[in-house]
């Protein structure tokens, strides 16, 4: 077991190419030295100073900048019998008044370096830079050898193709890029809602399931494999929505997909008019059905994935640094877990995801209205509320047994007991599912009257038929704009759509 950290998960990396031999002697040396101290995985970017000395990438998931939605005060929730390398990092940045530390936006893994030694790097990196530290200032003048030392390390983990930050980036652009940024820019309360891709290659379920809610809801999210399981592909099935009429939002997870996998999609969701694209780092490989794939498939996180993209969109360069002539107009988001870890610590998280590129925010399901309160009053703190919409998801319960499911086996949900007993004792099947409806229709009247929130994101899977009924019951507005105006000169490629969206 590490002295400073969690006992990591995965063995440490090795390089692609093997060195001479006195550096491979030194590698070991350090691989020996730094796992005893940090359980380090040679990733090849150190960010121990950013982390409060805990390395990150004991997580499972290689997380670089901040928790998963399941993480839990106790353990894992890729591994129970360790505890979350995140809620150590948070709870130590804390103790050492280190907190502000967390917003950086750190970089993926260059491939190049992983598993090398990095103390010969940062002593040639030194030399090469003369800019200090000086360790003479360490004696004479303190707050500039501070200074110096921060700096150092800053160029030392942010390299040039990425340079990430601690700063809010707002949008490089001025006319809305998708109709669901359009509807929320009108301030009216929005409803999104979630549809199942299908398990099968047929479009009919889209098509019904589109039918059903395109004049409730603004915009319909395909999930991408959630919960490691195969069902057809996001960007297949929002591609078939915004043909039969109603616009998707494109949840596209780093599990699974490379960098390149994932400038490529968005890239291509963007070409086929796919504008609203949810971030998410997805379910761990452990989540899904057997067998497992092997894991360790997580190459940026969302985090990254929205920096990504929002300068793809607005600097018009891939990571690498090649231009993009016309670039893609995406819409992003990202989810939030209102209940994995105290609002403190998810506000930090949630900051970062805004400050990364983040426009909107769709939340896990709420059932406990005063603990989201608590959470949206974090991010109000932080001046979050003004920078990015949030959404608060709903889910309307089918059955008690659904119920239990969700409160015990979905990582992030949070179902309190006197719901669960409502559930319980509803009485039959349809007896469960009007109480159900009932207590979505309660918690959506809190929700609209909520400040700071701008809507509401219904996921009824498998019940999708049920969201027109909780539309009208409770409410709330129908979309306020359905298709591009023929005169909108802003948006001259989407004009161009609106015969699709139309
Ligand atoms: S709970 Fe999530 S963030 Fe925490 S160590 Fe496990 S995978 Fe990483």
């Amino acid at each position: 077991m590490p002295i400073f950290s969690p006992r990591r998960y995965q063995a440490p990396f090795y390089p692609v190419r093997r060195d001479a031999w006195p550096v491979r002697v030194f590698t070991a040396f350090e691989r020996t030295v730094k796992g005893w101290l940090f359980g380090c995985r040679m990733c090849g970017n150190c960010i121990l100073q950013e982390t409060a000395f805990v390395c990150p990438m004991t997580c499972p998931k290689g997380l670089r900048n901040g928790l998963c939605g399941g993480a839990t005060p106790d353990h894992c929730e890729v591994d129970p019998s360790r505890p979350c390398t995140w809620y150590m990092i948070y709870r130590r940045a804390e103790r050492m008044g280190r907190l502000d530390k967390l917003l950086e936006i750190n970089a993926p893994l260059d491939g190049a370096r992983v598993g090398h030694e990095t103390w010969l790097d940062m002593i040639k990196f030194w030399f090469k830079r003369k800019q200090g530290p000086h360790p003479l200032h360490f004696f004479t003048h303190r707050s500039r050898f501070r200074e110096e030392w921060d700096r150092f390390f800053y160029e030392l983990r942010q390299p040039e193709w990425w340079q990430g930050d601690a700063v809010y980036h707002p949008p490089a652009y001025q006319e809305p890029n998708s109709l669901l940024e359009a509807n929320l820019r009108t301030g009216v309360f929005v409803t999104t809602a979630e549809i199942a891709p299908p398990l099968s290659a047929s479009c009919d379920p889209i098509f019904k399931k589109v039918d059903w809610l395109k004049d409730y809801v603004v915009a319909a999210n395909f999930t991408d494999n959630a919960s490691a399981s195969a069902r057809m592909g996001s960007l297949a099935a929002s591609k078939i929505c915004l043909d039969a009429g109603l616009e998707p939002v494109m949840q596209l997870q780093s599990r699974d997909r490379s960098r390149v996998a994932i400038e490529s999609d968005a890239m291509g969701a963007a070409g086929l008019g796919i504008r609203n694209i949810l971030c998410l780092s997805g379910d761990h490989h452990s989540f899904g059905p057997p067998p497992m794939a092997k894991p360790d498939q997580v190459d940026l996180d969302a985090i990254q994935m929205l920096w990504l993209l929002r300068r793809m969109r607005d600097d018009g360069v891939y990571l690498d640094g090649r231009q993009i002539k016309q670039p893609p107009r995406f819409f992003l988001g990202t989810a939030a877990s209102p209940f994995g870890a105290p609002p403190k610590y998810e506000a930090i998280r949630a900051e970062k995801k805004i400050n990364a590129g983040a426009q909107f925010i769709q939340t896990q399901p709420i059932f406990d209205y005063n603990r989201f309160s608590e959470w949206l009053e974090a991010l109000d703190q932080r001046h979050l509320l003004d920078k990015v919409a949030i959404l608060a998801g709903l889910t309307p319960l089918k059955s008690a047994r659904a119920a239990h499911f969700m409160a015990n086996d979905v990582p992030g949900v949070v179902i309190p007991p006197e719901i669960l007993k409502r559930m319980d004792e509803a009485g039959d099947k349809e007896a469960q599912q009007e109480e159900g409806v009932a207590i979505a229709l309660e918690m959506i009247e809190k929700l609209k009257n909520t400040p700071g929130l701008r809507g509401m994101h219904l996921m009824a899977l498998y019940w999708e038929e049920i969201v027109p009924r909780l539309v009208v019951e409770s409410g709330v507005p129908r979309p306020v704009i359905r298709a591009w105006p023929e005169s909108d000169e802003g948006c001259p490629e989407i004009e161009e759509e609106s015969a699709v969206l139309a």
